[in-house]
């Protein structure tokens, strides 16, 4: 058994690395249907717990959830000419309202009724700006509605070819905050805001440090004024686009006739914003963490915190450290810990280790005969060093240790992603590096859209963010590391996900 379900080292094949470990942790699986996956149980309580972070962050900060349609009128995409340039080609459409049986066996037995075509076909939502602005049209009179703060959780469509469970699949889960405020500041200061929410889910809770910057006017969302993201460097030096925060301007706002009247009396446009992040996420965690014995996952959001994996041998210890184990469950989940006790006969100690390191867990408590006749147990983390505990204030000493767990991993993320980052390059350097090992290299960009475009095509490298204050390098540089004409601005650059 353990023959077959071995995982692929990270050394060999990253990319059969990653999907070893999210079908060994029973993540997710691939579905009939192409392009779509299957989130499993555990996957999907590890999107449970982000969704609660999240969730709590967004109303702390003023946001009320709203559910809006999934079907949007095909015309509505088409008033805002860059977005449905942008998601033109990726878009599932219903066409019909009902099937017809043909007389036919097998698949041919039913095809699209052609008398119940639609009139106007329905877009299967790729994001939901177009029919929440439509909506809030309706909604906003005057300066006494603003600001508009909404979040909406929900399915998105994006047809896809290529499968990468979580990564990029055609059909996957995410929140969209929709907003709209007065002035061009407010909705500025608020899709700042949101991007600082991100940052700090991200590095507190999924201990995945991240870059916070601009995007280039060629890598920012489709309609948008200015387009704000946070990148993650992953083991394989490839960045992941983790998170996008929106300032959309009043490009909508026109599109959608969104008015307010103001104090004074007149009618002005409104000024919106929209961001965010999906179960790509739940993909960068494993990336960012975990390694050839499967996922590892931070303790904040492990699904498991702690396994209680009890040792014996005849049936009275076998009685002894039950009763033992589930004290310390029932003590552990009365602290508010996310705990297993695995009482299973039919594995052995061994295997349940195997299994569930594969799974992530952040904390096994091993408890054989001699650590009840010593009052302990032996606590194993999943980044690796063993330790006995005392039974007496367990909870304490478990709570200690995963906060440690925590916070060494995001330490050793943040410390792999400086060793894989370059300033100051040259071409030459460039070129070699993202010809090597890859990672972020910070460099002087003209801005001009034809040396992204060369970039992009001799190396696979994009620009990834014009960094935020605090990411730039000391000595800002002067130069564009391409054409060597003047630097506009400090570009980070990878290959990317
Ligand atoms: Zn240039």
């Amino acid at each position: 058994m353990a023959q077959a379900q071995k995982i692929t080292p990270r050394a060999k094949d990253f990319s059969e690395w990653y999907n070893d470990v999210v079908m060994r942790a029973e993540l997710a699986d691939y579905s009939p249907v192409r392009g779509c996956m299957v989130i499993r149980p555990h996957g999907y309580r590890l999107w449970e717990l982000m969704q609660r972070a999240l969730d709590d962050m967004f109303k702390a900060t003023g946001h009320q959830n709203a559910y809006f349609p999934l079907f949007i009128p095909m015309s509505f995409l088409a008033k805002e000419a860059e977005h449905v340039e942008g998601f033109a080609k990726e878009v599932a459409l219903v066409t019909h309202t009902r099937l017809k049986a043909t007389g036919k066996t097998g698949a041919q037995a039913v095809m699209p009724d052609p008398e119940s075509a639609l009139e106007e076909p329905l877009v299967v939502r790729p994001t939901s700006e177009t029919i929440i602005y439509a909506m809030f049209a309706k909604w906003i009179q005057s300066y006494r509605d603003l600001p508009l703060l909404m979040n909406q959780w929900c399915n998105i469509v994006r047809w896809e070819l290529r499968t990468r469970l979580f990564l990029r699949t055609t059909e996957f889960l995410w929140q969209e905050g929709h907003t709209a405020h007065a002035t061009e500041a407010e909705a500025e200061a608020e899709a700042r805001q949101m991007l600082g929410v991100y940052r700090k889910f991200q590095e507190d809770w999924m201990a995945m440090p991240v870059i916070t910057g601009r995007k280039t006017e060629s890598e920012k969302f489709a309609g948008a004024l200015r387009t704000y993201a946070l990148e993650a460097l992953m083991q394989d030096n490839k960045a992941l686009q983790a998170g996008t925060s929106h300032n959309l301007g009043q490009n909508f706002a026109k599109a959608f006739n969104m008015q307010y009247q103001t104090a004074a009396g007149g009618l002005e446009y409104v000024w919106n914003t929209s961001w965010g992040v999906s179960t790509r996420m739940i993909g960068g965690l494993v990336m960012t963490h975990s390694d050839d014995n499967g996922l590892v996952c931070p303790p904040k959001l492990a699904p498991v915190q702690v396994v209680i994996v009890p040792i014996w041998k005849s049936e009275q210890e076998r009685g002894q450290v039950l009763g033992v184990g589930a004290q310390v469950k029932e003590q552990l989940a009365g602290a508010g810990i996310r705990v297993e006790l695995d009482a299973r006969d039919s594995l052995k100690p061994g295997a349940k280790y195997f299994e569930w390191e594969a799974k992530g867990v952040p904390l096994r408590l091993e408890i054989g005969p001699r650590d009840v006749a010593a009052g302990q147990v032996m606590t194993a983390r999943r980044t690796g060093g063993k330790a006995p505990a005392k039974l007496d204030g367990i909870g304490g000493e478990v709570r200690k240790s995963l906060d440690e767990i925590q916070a060494t991993l995001f330490q050793t993320a943040k410390e792999r992603r400086e060793a894989h980052s370059i300033r100051g390059v040259t071409k030459q350097q460039f070129l070699e590096f993202m010809k090597g090992a890859g990672g972020f290299a910070y460099g002087g960009f003209c801005g001009s859209p034809e040396c992204e475009a060369q970039i992009k095509q001799q190396t696979g490298a994009t620009v990834r963010v014009l960094p935020d204050p605090e990411f730039r390098s000391a000595e800002a540089p002067t130069t564009c590391l391409w054409c060597g004409k003047p630097s506009v601005a400090e570009a980070v650059w990878a290959q990317a996900y």
